[in-house]
């Protein structure tokens, strides 16, 4: 069952009978970005409250009947979403709102996000009899189409700019793809990518360009949503690089409003590095969207040339929410602080979010009184070197007690505060 309406195009509007085999609008060309509508009164009839109460898949594909996939193949796939949304006990007190939520989507398959995404882009083209699959990533799109590719039996061809994290960039060894290491940053590995893809005619699961891709990451705010019994906090945030996760974000939340399932949309905090920073900067000085330099630790959202730039602005602005630009040193005080009070380990763009968080409180765009949820994105052990930044080395101690107690003794670490 489906209920799939039409594509419509988000550059000129104009709307196309939905074919799985179509990917960006024929009149634009490669901006054309296609959105999926569905017929939500038909939609609504099959999916309300009881139909979340008795489904027992506890993965993204409980949402099934709210996205653009068939079912012949879902029940050999890893099993991806399902991840946990905990309240957090400490960083509430300290940051002084009323509620902090936090996800974790670092706990997926591949560990993070993209696993959402990438999940439905295998199935997809499994559907059009593909068997090769290929994009070009900062690393996680890369590593989990690469890891759930690898579980359905597909190949898969990689780009990936020379600067990705070694942890990311093992991932796709391991899952056996094959990497293109392109030497240049991300705008000229998507080039090469899309040249490549058009030259030998791979499955193209490059974000933005594929329109199932965001329907995939749209499940993350159904879940939250879901997790919250339907009580959304008023702010939802989550960081940006290409914007097709924002945009997943703000779908799902559309799609539970056209459902009459919540009342509201959570006002979209979009979270960027000062190094990379081309949606704040257009928000800011309220101008088109610029090339932006790529110079930032957090290499997600370190995207020069967003993808998915109507979407996300859209996202934002519909929702009422807002833009903001946090520094790679407040990344990694994020990184050091949702560790230590919440246990919750996430790369520099997962724990984007969390940093733009306190500045939004700090510049007042966030109440006291408001409740908070911020995605965090991805594990934090794919980007072990950027984690080294936010520690101090451990003390090396020669093994003896004498030794240990001096220090222990001198830096007055006896007891834990
Ligand atoms: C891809 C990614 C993002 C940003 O998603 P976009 O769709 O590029 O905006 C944020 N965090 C992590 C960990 C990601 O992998
Ligand atoms: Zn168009």
């Amino acid at each position: 069952m489906s209920f799939i309406k039409q594509y419509r195009c988000t550059l000129c509007n104009q709307t196309l009978d939905y074919d799985k085999k179509i990917m960006t609008c024929p009149s634009c060309g490669e901006k054309g970005i296609l959105d999926i509508e569905y017929d939500y009164e038909a939609m609504r009839k099959f999916v309300d409250l009881n139909y979340f109460k008795q489904q027992e898949d506890f993965t993204m594909w409980r949402y099934l009947p709210m996205l653009p996939i068939e079912k012949k193949h879902i029940h050999q796939m890893l099993n991806i979403g399902g991840t946990p949304l905990y309240r957090s006990i400490n960083l509430e007190k300290v940051l002084h709102i009323k509620a902090l939520y936090i996800k974790d989507e670092g706990l997926n398959p591949s560990a993070s996000l993209k696993d959402r995404a990438s999940g439905v882009a295998v199935l997809k083209a499994m559907e059009c009899g593909y068997d090769t699959i290929s994009c070009s990533s900062t690393g996680n799109a890369a590593s989990s189409l690469a890891c759930h590719a690898a579980r359905m039996g597909l190949k898969t061809v990689i780009f990936v700019p020379k600067r990705a994290p070694v942890g990311k960039l093992n991932q796709l060894l391991i899952y056996g793809s094959k990497v293109i290491s392109v030497d240049g940053d991300y705008k000229d590995t998507f080039n090469l990518s899309k040249l490549a893809i058009n030259e030998y005619g791979w499955y193209n699961r490059n974000a933005a360009i594929n329109p199932h891709l965001v329907e995939g990451k749209k499940t993350v705010a159904l879940e939250i949503a879901e997790q919250l019994k339907f009580k959304l906090t008023d702010w939802v945030a989550v960081s940006v690089g290409d914007g097709c996760t924002i945009a997943g974000v703000y779908k799902g939340f559309y799609d539970l409003l056209q459902l009459k399932i919540i009342k509201k949309i959570p006002k979209l905090l979009g979270v960027q590095s000062t190094g990379c920073s081309p949606f704040v900067d257009s928000y800011k000085h309220n101008e088109p969207l610029k090339e932006a330099m790529e110079n930032t630790i957090a290499d997600s959202i370190s995207v020069g040339i967003p993808r998915n730039p109507i979407k996300a602005i859209k996202a934002v602005k519909k929702s009422l929410g807002a833009w903001i630009a946090i520094t790679d040193e407040q990344i990694l005080q994020s990184m050091k602080q949702l560790g230590s009070n919440e246990g919750i380990f996430g790369e520099p763009a997962g724990v984007a979010a969390l940093a733009g968080v306190k500045e939004a409180i700090k510049t007042k765009i966030i109440k006291e009184n408001e409740t908070v949820t911020i995605i965090m994105t991805g594990n934090g052990l794919k980007d072990p070197l950027n984690a080294q930044k936010a520690v101090k080395a451990p003390t090396l101690v020669k093994p003896r007690l004498e030794d240990l107690k001096q220090i222990i003794e001198e830096k007055g670490e006896k007891r834990h505060a």
